[in-house]
């Protein structure tokens, strides 16, 4: 199951006029996820689909940082600006061939590798045959970390499934166990949620000290996990306060 473009652009509208904490985030959001929405269609009706592919996206993507983006991005985009084709093309590589761990690129390089690889591999997955086997911690198409985790209701409970941070695949995962570790001991796994954000909760680790964030389908079904997680960004700040890292960080780097 993915959502759709439309839809991700829609609840991003919806949540930055309900979640002024957010707000900023998401209005920035939206506009990064209407492009990576004609980066995608474009992606589509083009023949050519090797990462090369994705260099003619890097201008309009910079103008857009530049005007919308933090100061800090704004900052990167300018360096960017100046990067030769090559120098764009390998840090679009070394995330796609996992060389690199977008939290450790440098600056705020990792949004713009994301923000570009995202509908590449979105376009890529969408045209593969996937079977959904076993319980991989990592991706089945692409091998990324995944961004974060959904429950659907399931009988009488919820079944959970992790998000591809990369290309939006789905796949079913055991509830009581640490996607980055592996633990499987309950006691080490304890779950956190915050009031204002009863559809949302933080599977944590005692023995990694990583989280996933989890949106609870069952709880709140107009959710759009990879959106409603940004508008619940307190939570990942309250999270680093208690000392427990993401297993992937946002677009944002959060
Ligand atoms: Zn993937
Ligand atoms: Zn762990």
């Amino acid at each position: 199951m993915t959502y759709s473009w439309d839809r991700r652009i829609a609840r991003a509208g919806e949540l930055s006029r309900t979640c002024p904490a957010a707000s900023e985030l998401l209005i920035f959001y939206q506009q990064l996820a209407r492009f990576q929405k004609s980066v995608f269609e474009r992606l589509a009706a083009a023949g050519e689909h090797d990462v090369p592919a994705l260099l003619p996206f890097f201008a309009e993507l910079i103008a857009l940082v530049r005007k919308a983006g933090s100061p800090s991005l704004a900052k990167a985009a300018a360096a960017l600006e100046m990067d030769s084709k090559e120098e764009r093309l390998s840090l679009l590589d070394s995330v796609w061939q996992h060389q690199v761990e977008t939290g450790d690129l440098a600056g705020e390089y990792a949004l713009f590798a994301q923000a570009l690889l995202q509908p590449y591999a979105e376009f890529l997955a969408g045209k593969s045959q996937m079977t959904d086997e076993g319980s991989p911690s990592l991706c089945p198409f692409c091998g990324s970390k995944p961004q974060l985790a959904v429950l659907r209701p399931e009988g009488d409970g919820a079944k959970r499934f992790l998000i591809c941070s990369l290309c939006a695949t789905e796949w079913t995962y055991r509830r009581v166990i640490c996607p980055n570790c592996g633990e499987e001991n309950k006691d080490r796994l304890p779950v956190f949620s915050a009031q204002e954000f009863d559809y949302v909760r933080l599977d944590a680790c005692d023995t990694c000290h990583t989280y996933i964030k989890a949106i609870d389908l069952s709880k709140n079904g107009n959710a759009v996990p990879i959106v409603d997680e940004l508008a619940s960004i307190s939570l990942n700040l309250w999270a680093q306060e208690n000392k427990y890292h993401k297993m992937r960080p946002n677009l944002f780097g959060v």
